[in-house]
């Protein structure tokens, strides 16, 4: 039986994650932070399947402590400070845990498993203001906000790590992937959250941000097999992944109310407060390598991806179970 240590289990990637490992037949390992109002919604299916392990990504001592209990083939780092908008006013913070804390996930893991394979959740973010569409594993980073910085160090000291000590460190360099686990912060769920109270008469508008940038949205359940994949290879490597189409954040919208017969135009309301001091206008990538070498294919489309997040909120707010 192989053994999988998962940081960020209790979000979105790593959920999806917990449980494709879960069905691989894998010990899945998930390190958990001490908080007084912990939130197992993500896992809730399988919280009593995955080995729980209390440490913090800012404790080395407790992520060699980690390793050492966990005794892992494979190691998936997840966990961060996530949110791009969030990383202005706590700019620190977001170094300590999206950037430094990669260090403390390395070194827990040479020092303690230094054979176990290291996946690094990297970020298109890094491409920022991007030097070249599409974007592929060899373009340019120019990051564009505190968050985009930090996943660049999380990046390099991966590479960095596996060129210095021979470990097999890959780097995923995931475009947006949404779900309908995604945080309601994010755009996607927003939108499609709102659009579900909408209907339901729960809510009378949405105020957004900037509708004119463009993503390259994919469904999170598809790219935490392309994780897995990274790390079943002869040879550690970097990789794209992504869906190969974009939208702006207006098509998304107008899908998401399309979907259930209401007019966009009529509900939503433009707020100062969700624009960014500075924005990633664009994010297109291009994963030719990625479906070439590790054969990965994505299942789920966007305008699938949108309808499926607005039916599960409709369902959450009435009530019923979402899966
Ligand atoms: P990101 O690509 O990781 O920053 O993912 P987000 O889902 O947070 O944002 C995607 C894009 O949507 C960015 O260009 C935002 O500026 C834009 N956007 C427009 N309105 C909003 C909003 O109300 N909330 C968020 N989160 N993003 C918004």
């Amino acid at each position: 039986m192989k053994r999988a240590l998962i940081t960020g289990v209790t979000g979105q990637d790593g959920s999806y994650l917990a449980e494709l490992l879960l069905e691989k037949g894998y010990q899945v390992f998930g390190l958990r932070r001490r908080t007084s109002t912990p939130n197992y919604e993500n896992v809730a299916h399988i919280q009593d399947k995955i080995e729980w392990i209390s440490g913090d990504l800012t404790d080395l001592a407790s992520l060699i402590e980690a390793v050492r209990i966990s005794n892992p083939d494979e190691v998936y780092n997840l966990a961060a400070q996530s949110f791009v908008a969030a990383s202005w006013p706590q700019p620190i913070a977001t170094g300590q845990l999206t950037a430094l804390a990669v260090t403390n996930m390395l070194e827990a893991v040479r020092i303690a498993k230094p054979d176990a394979r290291f996946y690094q959740a990297s970020s298109s973010e890094m491409f920022g203001k991007v030097q070249a569409i599409p974007q592929v594993e060899t373009t340019p980073f120019y990051p564009r906000s505190p968050y985009g910085v930090a996943k660049l160090y999380g990046h390099w000291i991966t590479v960095n790590y596996r060129e210095s000590f021979n470990m097999f460190a890959c780097s995923g360099i995931l475009f947006n992937h949404e779900s309908p686990r995604r945080g309601l912060e994010f755009v996607t769920r927003k939108v499609t959250d709102g659009v579900a109270q909408i209907k339901l008469g729960l809510a009378t508008e949405l105020r957004l941000g900037n509708l004119d940038s463009q993503r390259d949205w994919g469904f999170a359940g598809d790219y935490v097999k392309a994780m897995w994949l990274m790390l079943q290879q002869d040879t550690p490597d970097d990789f794209v992944i992504s869906t190969g189409e974009m939208h702006t954040v207006e098509e998304l919208v107008q899908v998401a109310f399309d979907h259930v017969g209401l007019n966009w135009r009529d509900y939503v309301v433009i707020d100062e407060k969700f624009v960014r001091p500075a924005e990633v206008d664009l994010l297109l990538g291009d994963c030719t390598k990625a479906k070439q070498e590790l054969g990965w294919e994505l299942e789920v489309g966007f305008k699938q991806l949108v309808a499926n997040m607005v039916d599960a909120d409709l369902k959450r707010h009435a009530g019923r179970p979402v899966e």
